[in-house]
């Protein structure tokens, strides 16, 4: 373990044993860092939700005395952090569904949208990261120029939402993962905009062209406090004209709504035997060779099976053909990361139709996780009892191996196999 928020810190610098000089021991600490991530990850949602009108005082009230139980000389106990941390995956259900009613109340109900991928010849700014009030504030903003407003990564899903796609400067999508942006971004003339993570300190070579919005923010780049994207605009006035690109399309806008619209044929059709299996595949991206297991796992499910996909981690998948299954595409991308709600509503919902619990359900969760909106996402679906997520490539740092295995056996969470196809067939069987 190591922990240096207290004065007593071992020799000024720590404490870095199995026991620190409070007494709290590791698996204590692994917990509390769990419940700290878990928090983070948790007011990053509550936060988005904020800028929609949505907030929950039972949530703020939460999110305090949470905090306060990882204080120094407060809880020693594992059993009562484990029961805060599964209170913690409830409240984060709650801040899920509040970001997901604020994005439909603002934006209208999503549905299937084919979206131009790619750069057409003029200005243009790129806009990146979660937050789709900033993307409506700025297309407001560019709206009656010829100044063409293009989403990246996390923002892909704005594309869905029917005032958003609408809008006449929203031309398109441009890049995949946070990962490829220090090239994307560099090949890409114009400015661009940061909302939210995930975003990387950015080379010389562009950083002259990076705004953040309000918490926001990088070395070299402008941080913009409000709302107002008037240097943005004038950025994009004065930058290099986007050279087009080569254009291709992709489909967005498998929402809960709409595949909740689909329930009553997708019902039947697991009562006919014509759907073997759901899987969950997605959560966030990442650079290490690992994360390939995901997309292994994605080609090798079986043509009956729809997989649902979400977050940045969509990218690892979709580049594969997976076919079409009851004429909807078996590859259902439903948005952001925080459209995890989603899934486990269709999940709820599936699983009231066969009046059985969601782990009776043919479904399979494969998460991959990077940051701490993650680690809240993971507490969500195992505060409802969801068992046998496997959750990789690796397993969080901060989880010691006996709480990890607290959580193997009550959760039977399991890390990635060496082979996604034996793993898969583990799943099937
Ligand atoms: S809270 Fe405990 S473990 Fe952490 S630095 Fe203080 S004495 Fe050490
Ligand atoms: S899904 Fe996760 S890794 Fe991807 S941009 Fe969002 S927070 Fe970052």
């Amino acid at each position: 373990m190591f922990c240096n928020q207290c004065e007593q810190a071992f020799r000024g610098t720590g404490c870095n044993s199995q026991v620190g000089v409070c007494g709290k021991d590791a698996d204590v600490q692994a917990v509390q860092e769990l419940i700290l991530y878990g928090l983070k990850g948790m007011a990053a949602y509550a936060n988005h939700a904020r800028r929609l009108g949505k907030t929950d005082a039972k949530v703020s009230a939460f999110i305090e005395d949470a905090l306060f139980s990882t204080m120094t000389n407060v809880n020693f106990d594992l059993g009562s952090l484990v029961e805060i941390a599964m209170e913690l995956g409830k409240q984060n259900l709650q801040v899920m569904k509040m970001l997901d009613e604020g994005h439909i109340e603002k934006f209208g109900k999503p549905s299937p949208a084919t979206v131009q991928e790619g750069l057409k010849d003029g200005p243009g700014i790129l806009i990146t990261g979660h937050d789709m009030v900033d993307l409506w504030d700025l297309l407001e903003q560019v709206r009656g120029t010829n100044i063409r407003v293009y989403t990246h990564g996390e923002m892909l899903p704005a594309h869905m939402y029917p005032r958003l796609r609408e809008h006449p400067n929203l031309a398109g999508h441009y890049g995949g993962a946070w990962q490829k942006q220090r090239s994307e971004f560099a090949d890409f003339s114009g400015p661009v905009v940061a909302t939210t993570n995930c975003i990387l300190i950015p080379n010389g070579d562009y950083a002259d062209r990076i705004f953040t919005t309000r918490y926001t923010a990088v070395p070299g780049g402008t941080r913009l406090q409000g709302n107002d994207f008037a240097p943005v605009i004038a950025k994009a006035r004065t930058c290099r004209p986007l050279t087009a690109t080569a254009l291709r399309q992709s489909v967005v806008g498998f929402h809960r709504t709409t595949i909740l619209d689909a329930a009553p044929t997708i019902i039947q059709a697991v009562k006919d035997g014509k759907i073997s299996r759901f899987f969950v595949i997605g959560g966030c991206d990442g650079a290490e060779v690992g994360r390939n297991y995901f997309s292994d796992y994605a080609k090798a499910t079986p043509a009956d099976s729809f997989i649902m996909t979400l977050g940045c981690g969509k990218y690892r998948i979709r580049e594969h053909d997976y076919g079409q299954l009851l004429g909807l595409p078996r590859l259902l991308d439903m948005g952001q990361c925080n459209d995890a709600y989603g899934a486990i509503a269709v999940a709820v919902a599936l699983a009231e139709a066969f009046k059985c619990g969601v782990n009776d359900l043919p479904l399979t969760l494969v998460i991959s996780w990077f940051e701490q909106k993650a680690v809240a996402v993971l507490l969500t679906l195992l505060s409802l009892g969801v068992k046998g997520i496997t959750i990789g490539p690796n397993p969080p740092a901060f989880i010691t191996p006996n709480v990890f295995a607290l959580l193997q056996e009550k959760f039977d969470l399991r890390l990635p196999g060496k082979d996604a196809k034996t793993d898969l067939a583990k799943a099937m069987a």
